[in-house]
């Protein structure tokens, strides 16, 4: 299945607006047997009116995941399409940049790398879930170490356990990897298994931030996270949550409880909103909130430029005046996805009505793989 996927709006004018999220041609059908209707005919401006429709109409089979994702990609790309109509940028449409530049990290194996090119954190992948016992958590522990000593003491290091953990043993992975001063450990157990984030938190007492929510979605999804304290921050994914629309909506929830706002990757739409946002941490003089999947060498979603191709470290370290430098560029120009992408071999869907302002939608499937 292409699971990733663009989606392309194009305004009786001519105008396009693109979007981008996963759930492949599932996703795309579901946009053409039922959303498409909420927002073909529509005017550009009514973006709430059209997210509270696509909403509403699908809550008995929606709420989250392909639904989510599919809706996502419509908010994304009426934004891009609005940010055309009227010649702004998105971030000036949301509100006007309070930041002069992003700070990123990186997602991969090599933090060493990542120090040298200007990022300001590594985040491993954690290797070993708590499946491989004592011996995975042994490797895991050396890992933390070495990693400590290649960069050295000014430098994030962070854990991304992608839900493969328990809670006995999140908690002793937590107080062993101590030592290393891990900034944050992430996503250690399944989004709806807040308890284990409770008990996770709560044992923890802060020495190692707690964080979750990219697979979260929605307002009051992350309400509920927020609430129950379950977390020391929140990494919504602006192409899964809801999209720009509903990015706000929980930015300003979470900063409501004082909590910090770390967008989970996303490219492009989640530099802007990051650019906007004073509730993204400002651990030097800029914002910080985006991921680079450090072994594709590219900001999330860009590596649609290379269709996935997989890097060695040697490469990535070739491809260094790409890194960080680059990724700051790309959040300030543009919204829209690179031109071999914005005018490919798009599969349109039938017009629904030709007398109305938004004329069509048309969408484009894409292979993906995250590590
Ligand atoms: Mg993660």
């Amino acid at each position: 299945m292409e699971n990733l996927w663009t989606i392309y709006i194009e305004a009786r004018d001519g105008t396009t607006g693109f979007g981008v999220s996963t759930g492949g041609s599932v996703a795309s059908w579901i946009i053409l047997h039922h959303l498409s209707r909420f927002i073909v005919g529509q005017s550009p401006w009514d973006i709430e009116k059209m997210w509270d429709q696509m909403y509403r109409a699908t809550l008995y089979y929606g709420r989250k995941g392909i639904v989510m994702n599919a809706i996502s990609a419509l908010d994304l790309a009426l934004w891009d399409l609005l940010g055309h109509i009227r010649q702004e940028p998105v971030y000036a449409m949301l509100g006007g940049s309070v930041r002069e530049e992003i700070l990123c990290y990186t997602t991969g194996p090599w933090p060493d790398v990542a120090k040298t090119l200007g990022f300001i954190g590594g985040k491993l992948p954690l290797p070993y879930g708590s499946a491989s016992g004592d011996d995975g958590l042994k490797k895991n522990l050396a890992l933390f170490r070495q990693a400590r000593e290649e960069v050295g003491d000014d430098f994030w290091l962070m854990a991304d356990c992608w839900m493969a953990l328990d809670l006995p043993y999140a908690v002793e992975l937590a107080r062993r990897l101590a030592p290393y001063h891990l900034k944050w450990i992430e996503e250690c157990f399944p989004p709806d298994d807040i308890w284990s984030y409770q008990s996770l938190k709560q044992a923890l007492s802060s020495q190692i931030l707690v964080s979750t929510g990219e697979h979260e979605a929605t307002r009051w999804g992350f309400r509920q996270l927020l609430e129950t304290h379950a977390t020391d921050f929140i990494q919504p994914d602006v192409s899964w949550c809801g999209g720009i629309t509903e990015l706000i909506k929980i930015a300003d929830l979470a900063d409501a409880f004082g909590a910090w706002v770390i967008p989970h990757g996303s490219s492009v739409y989640s530099y802007h909103f990051v650019l906007t946002g004073c509730f993204c941490p400002s651990p030097r003089k800029g914002g910080i909130g985006v991921s680079v999947v450090m072994r594709y060498m590219s900001p999330a979603w860009q590596n649609l430029q290379s269709h996935g191709q997989i890097l060695d470290k040697a490469d990535v370290t070739r491809l260094s005046p790409l890194g960080y430098d680059h990724i700051n560029r790309v959040g300030r120009d543009s919204f829209t996805l690179p031109e071999d992408i914005a005018h490919g071999d798009y599969r349109r869907l039938p017009t629904m009505s030709r007398s109305l302002s938004i004329n069509w939608i048309a969408y484009r499937g894409f292979s993906f793989h995250y590590y």
